[in-house]
């Protein structure tokens, strides 16, 4: 068979048995999928570089019947270099990675959350944004993009004023119809989550705020309304936030 070039990027990867790497590409074409790269670790290899975690190009993989397909070469558009260099940034989009791979699964093409996904990166690796700000951006991106928009009108129960955020209901609620596990919503993260959610994804990071406080609130709630609809924890999470 001959090979084919997807063009992605690699959001994960771990080791496969004595010297081999198991690669996790984000593709244009056919969504996340796995590529073995053989004898990438233990001695020098060619084009070792290019298979790096959170590099961006086209990926040269050979199938075989039945098998997992392998990782022949690599043409790097962008390494995102400043991200591997830095534990705090490469812990962070480690985290965005595995809630991506959480909401999408392997062989499911989308290319509006791989654009989210490269606008985060790249917003991560050269511009100097507050972390709190790029991770809930991207979450709630993300949840919208998966299908997941949540309700920010009134509250979903009532039509009333909507001052919590239930996480279950991916809605905001009044104080009348508060149930376990949801969340204060100021005035500040509601429109702020309004806003994010309405704006094209190009611009998702383009506004300021006077307060950078208010994306420890917004921070919160996305993180958590990613974790009850995805119905699982991510230590990767923890691991980011024992960094900060
Ligand atoms: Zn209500």
């Amino acid at each position: 068979m001959d090979d084919l070039v997807y063009r992605g990027i690699i959001i994960r990867q771990t080791n496969y048995g004595e010297a081999h790497r198991m690669l996790w590409i984000f593709t244009e074409t056919d969504g996340i999928i796995k590529a073995v790269r053989y004898g990438i670790r233990g001695k020098k290899t060619s084009n070792a570089a290019a298979f790096q975690l959170f590099c961006y190009g086209d990926f040269k993989l050979r199938p075989s019947r039945g098998e997992i397909m392998t990782a022949v070469s690599a043409d790097i558009i962008d390494g995102f270099y400043p991200i591997s260099e830095d534990i705090v940034k490469l812990s962070l989009m480690t985290y965005l990675a595995d809630i991506t791979y959480a909401v999408l699964g392997e062989a499911n093409p989308d290319r509006c959350i791989l654009s989210l996904f490269l606008n985060t990166v790249y917003a991560l690796a050269n511009r100097d944004e507050p972390y709190l700000k790029l991770k809930a951006v991207y979450e709630l991106k993300l949840m919208c993009a998966g299908g997941f928009m949540p309700d920010l009108g009134v509250c979903a129960v009532c039509g009333g004023e909507p001052v919590y955020f239930s996480p279950g209901k991916g809605a905001a609620v009044c104080r009348e119809h508060l149930a376990a596990g949801d969340m204060r919503l100021s005035d500040g993260a509601l429109a702020l989550m309004r806003h994010i959610i309405s704006v094209p994804d190009k611009r998702m990071l383009a506004f300021r705020v006077k307060d950078d406080s208010i994306y420890i609130e917004l921070s919160e709630i996305c993180e958590k309304y990613v974790s009850v609809q995805a119905d699982r924890e991510f230590p990767s999470l923890d691991y980011f936030k024992s960094m900060l």
